[in-house]
């Protein structure tokens, strides 16, 4: 585990009320009711999608709409935990080859905890590694 404990503690809480306060966990849902604008667009590639944040601080997600709509769930629940956890970085990628970074993990964390019907079945999530998060969330994604 490359985050620490009370850092795991945190992602977790600020999922579940997220969920407490919306009473949803379909991001899409979450977004409209934040009033943050969101975008379903045709991207080449594996790109799934990103958020862009304006020079005011506001946030703009776009999912590739290539996917299913419950693949664009996950793809959103992923984004709104970089909007959550990681407010001042301007753009955020999610894609197939991209590096493992700490934010990409976290907000993978985040996303497998709003949406705990995402979570494997046979064992904890947090005993993969931050590549092997990915790859299984890539992997639902179709
Ligand atoms: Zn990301």
């Amino acid at each position: 585990m490359i985050i620490s404990h009370e850092r795991y503690q945190q992602i977790k809480n600020l999922a579940k009320n997220c969920f407490k306060f919306f009473n949803t966990r379909n991001p899409l849902e979450v977004f409209q009711k934040l009033y943050i604008p969101y975008s379903l667009i045709n991207i080449e590639g594996d790109l799934k999608g990103f958020t862009h944040i304006n020079e005011k601080g506001e946030p703009w997600v776009y999912i590739n709409k290539k996917y299913d709509y419950y693949s664009m769930k996950i793809i959103a629940a992923h984004e709104l935990g970089h909007i959550v956890l990681h407010n001042s970085d301007t753009l955020n990628m999610f894609e197939d080859d991209g590096v493992s970074s700490e934010t990409e993990y976290e907000a993978n964390i985040f996303l497998m905890e709003f949406m705990p019907q995402t979570q494997p079945h046979t064992k904890n999530y947090m005993e993969l590694s931050p590549t092997a998060l990915k790859n299984y969330i890539c992997n639902k994604i179709y």
